[in-house]
């Protein structure tokens, strides 16, 4: 008894240790996004929401979950399942985390370390409609499966129990990112290692941003530079800018940046931007690209909106130019912002030609 309470206690805390290796590398997880946890004598450990897994080895960020009864809640389909916050054991915390909203998918997976990522390279391939060509081909001899789009939540955790086999253990999400699953946490972070290896192609090289022109077209405005120089590669690499400019590519980008890009026109500075883009009903946009030039951050812009902005650039720098991409419907926008999608076509519509937040 004593020798499986200090193994468990070891596997979480190397579950801690690992989680903030990965939190602290841009490429695999951005701001609050991503979630690990591990499953002990029915308890399943989850991060807890709107933290940063980068913090998971100085923080509490691990909530304890009553497993059989959220499973139970999940196959009733009943919606408590959905924020899995009933399900917490109080008792083991202190703090009253918050599960992640994307606790039913770690729930799903029999295995006891689950690792949910937003791996770019990942996404760069998984917002392509080719998408399942290409993990055919780099993904071969692994028990991986791909998941079509769903909102992060239970329609994730439902897309992934129809695609589900019994050995799967590695699962690439549809326009949003990439789920490992061992029953250790060493075997874990070999697998991811091995399938971001996998999935790595090579980035085009964006020319370096016009950090003079961009302070002049911030001038009598409320923008600055963005903190990470490899946001600007969304705007200076005109293809990426191309990419960004048709649509959102997966959901952690509308809840921080809003719906899609807005894009400057050729002779248009900060202030004109923001003049048209509230003209037409919305609101001041959280980052501007300037094609050729680099990207303007809103002055008030929080740390999970660079992160964000960031990611723009590491994955549209590395979806192939050539290739079709699938973009997030209206719907599925809509329903990120817990908008009524009927009521925000309407509004389209009657706004029809401006450029979208
Ligand atoms: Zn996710």
């Amino acid at each position: 008894m004593a020798a499986r309470i200090d193994h468990d206690a070891a596997e979480l805390q190397a579950l801690r240790v690992l989680s903030a290796s990965v939190g602290a590398d841009p490429l695999l997880v951005q701001g609050a996004g991503g979630n690990t946890s591990l499953k002990q004598a029915g308890v399943l450990w989850i991060k807890a929401s709107g933290t940063w897994l980068m913090n998971a080895a100085t923080a509490d960020i691990m909530v304890p979950v009553a497993l059989a009864p959220l499973l139970d809640a999940v196959a009733r389909k009943d919606p408590a399942a959905e924020k899995a916050a009933a399900f917490t054991l109080a008792e083991l915390n202190p703090h009253q985390l918050r599960p992640s909203i994307e606790t039913t998918v770690h729930a799903l997976l029999p295995q006891k370390v689950v690792v949910h990522v937003h791996c770019v390279e990942t996404i760069a391939i998984a917002v392509q409609a080719n998408a399942e060509a290409v993990l055919e081909e780099r993904l071969r001899g692994l028990d991986w499966a791909f998941v079509p789009y769903r909102r992060p939540g239970l329609p994730l955790a439902q897309g992934i129990a129809e695609r589900l086999k019994p050995r799967t253990d590695v699962l690439v999400l549809g326009n949003h990112g990439l789920v490992v699953a061992a029953d250790t946490v060493a075997e874990a972070n070999l697998l991811l290692r091995r399938v971001t290896g996998l999935l790595a192609r090579a980035p085009r090289k964006a020319p370096a941003p016009d950090l003079d022109a961009l302070l002049r077209l911030a001038m009598g405005s409320d923008y600055r530079l963005p903190v990470a120089v490899e946001a600007h590669a969304a705007a200076t690499d005109l293809a990426s800018c191309r990419i960004a400019a048709s649509g959102s590519l997966y959901p952690d980008h509308v809840i921080f940046l809003g719906i899609g890009s807005v894009i400057a026109g050729p002779n248009e500075n900060a202030a004109a931007v923001v003049a048209r883009t509230t003209a037409a009903g919305q609101p001041a946009p959280a980052s501007i690209l300037f094609p050729g030039k680099g990207i303007l951050m809103r002055r008030d812009a929080n740390a999970g909106a660079e992160a964000m902005a960031r990611c723009l650039a590491d994955v549209a720098i590395r979806v192939d130019p050539t290739a079709r991409v699938n973009y997030l419907s209206i719907e599925e926008n809509a329903e990120l912002l817990n908008w009524d999608a009927e009521k925000y076509r309407q509004e389209l519509n009657r706004r029809a030609g401006s450029v979208l937040q």
